[in-house]
C-alpha cells in the first residue's frame, strides 16, 4: 500500500504548521551534542533514587492529579504558596496552556521578533494575532518599543537563541506598560546567571513566570515545566489543562521533580560548573575570531566575521560535533548557537573548530 498524505482534510491552521523534523536529535552514539541546550551533567543522584522508589511502589495507581507535593516543593523553593504554582509536562505544555488561557484577545500579542520559535507555533495553533517587535541593533529586547496597544506580552529572559538577558527593571517596565494584560516571562535559562522576576509576583497580578526543569536541573528527559503567578492566573491554567483533559505529571516525574527541587546543593554546583565553562568557551571562541554575544544562558550565540555559519555547522557535524544553526530570520543566519558542554565537550568543539576557521573564509 502506498502511504499518501491528503492535506485537503486538514484545517487551514494545521496546514500552516511546519512538520517536525527530528534532525536535532540524531540517533548516532558518541556525538558531542551541543545543539539543543541540554545540561551536560546528569540529574542529581537523589532524583534518580526518588524515581526508582516511585517505580517500586504505586505505578498501578493513577498519579496525584494536582501534583500537590511538587507544587509545594516549587513554592518552598521560591518563597511562594502552592496556589501560586502550576506544573505541566515540560514548559512547552505550560506555554501552550498559557497562550490559550491569556492571549486569545482582540489586540495582538507582542513578542520579540527573534525569540523561542514555539511562540509563533502556539499563535498559529490558537489563532492568536501576534506582533513581533524587532530586537535592537545589539540583538537586545527593546522594551521601549513595547509601548503600544496589546492583548499581552511574552518575552524569554534570557532570550533564546541569543542568550542575552534583560534586567529586572526592564521587566517591571513591561509590567507597568501593560497592567491589564498578562506579561509572560519565559525563564527557561534564568538559573545560569539571569535575574528572575519571581520576586515581582506579589506586586504584579499580570505577571506569569515560566520555568523548566529541562535545563538547570538536567531533566529534559522527564518533561516538567512550571508556571508561577498570582492564584487567578494559576486557576486559569488549571482550567485549560483540565479542559483539554491533558495528563497530570506521571508518578515518576512528580517524584523526580520534587527531589530535584530539594537537592539545592547539586543544583547550585552544576549550574555554577556550566556558567564557569561558558566563560571559558566564550574566551576560546573569541580567540578563534568569533564575536560572542554576552550570555546569561547555558549556550553562547556567536558569529565569525569571515566564515559562513551554515558551512561551519555542517563541517562540525561531519566531525561529530553538533551545534545549532538557524537559517531564518536572516539577521541571525550567520550565528551559531552552541550549548555549553562539559569541559571535555567544549574542548572537543574548539579543537574541531580551530582548523575550520584557520582556513581562508
Ligand atoms: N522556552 C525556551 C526559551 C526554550 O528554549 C525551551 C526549550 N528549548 C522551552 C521553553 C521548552 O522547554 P521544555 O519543554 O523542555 O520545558
Amino acid at each position: 500500500m502506498t502511504l499518501r498524505s491528503d492535506e485537503s482534510f486538514w484545517s487551514p491552521q494545521v496546514r500552516q504548521l511546519v512538520p517536525y523534523v527530528p534532525g536535532e536529535q540524531p540517533k548516532i552514539p558518541h556525538l558531542v551534542k551541543l545543539n539543543t541546550n541540554e545540561n551536560p551533567y546528569p540529574p542529581s543522584p537523589r532524583v534518580v533514587q526518588a524515581i526508582a522508589a516511585a517505580a517500586q511502589q504505586g505505578l498501578q495507581l493513577y498519579p496525584d492529579p494536582e501534583s500537590t507535593a511538587l507544587r509545594e516543593a516549587v513554592a518552598a523553593h521560591h518563597g511562594l504558596d502552592a496556589a501560586q504554582v502550576f506544573v505541566g509536562n515540560g514548559s512547552d505544555e505550560v506555554l501552550a496552556h498559557a497562550f490559550f488561557a491569556f492571549f486569545r484577545q482582540d489586540r495582538p500579542l507582542l513578542m520579540p521578533d527573534i525569540s523561542y520559535s514555539f511562540y509563533q507555533v502556539y499563535c498559529a495553533l490558537y489563532e492568536i494575532r501576534c506582533e513581533p517587535v524587532p530586537l535592537d541593533a545589539a540583538l537586545r529586547i527593546d522594551v521601549a518599543a513595547y509601548a503600544r496597544p496589546a492583548g499581552g506580552v511574552v518575552v524569554a529572559n534570557p532570550n533564546a537563541p541569543t542568550g542575552v538577558g534583560l534586567p529586572l527593571a526592564a521587566i517591571e517596565q513591561l509590567l507597568r506598560l501593560h497592567p491589564r494584560q498578562v506579561v509572560l516571562v519565559d525563564e527557561a535559562y534564568v538559573d545560569f546567571g539571569g535575574d528572575s522576576a519571581i520576586g515581582l509576583i506579589g506586586r504584579h497580578p499580570n505577571l506569569l513566570v515560566v520555568h523548566t526543569l529541562s535545563k538547570s536541573r538536567s531533566l529534559a528527559g522527564l518533561r516538567v515545566g512550571v508556571a508561577c503567578g498570582q492564584p487567578h492566573l494559576i486557576e486559569a491554567l488549571a482550567r485549560v489543562k483540565n479542559s483539554f483533559n491533558s495528563y497530570p505529571l506521571d508518578r515518576l516525574a512528580q517524584a523526580g521533580a520534587v527531589a530535584a527541587y530539594e537537592d539545592r546543593a547539586y543544583f547550585d554546583e552544576t549550574r555554577r560548573a556550566v556558567m564557569h565553562s561558558r566563560e571559558g568557551l566564550a574566551l576560546a571562541l573569541e580567540d578563534l575570531g568569533f564575536e560572542v554575544l554576552p550570555s546569561q544562558a547555558n549556550f553562547v550565540f556567536a558569529r565569525h566575521p569571515r566564515h559562513d555559519a551554515a558551512a561551519l555547522a555542517a563541517a562540525l557535524r561531519e566531525r561529530g560535533v553538533l551545534v545549532r544553526h538557524f537559517r531564518q530570520p536572516a539577521r541571525i543566519a550567520q550565528f551559531l548557537r552552541i550549548s555549553v558542554g562539559t569541559p571535555a565537550q567544549c574542548e572537543a568543539l574548539v579543537q574541531a573548530l580551530g582548523p575550520l576557521v584557520a582556513q581562508a573564509g
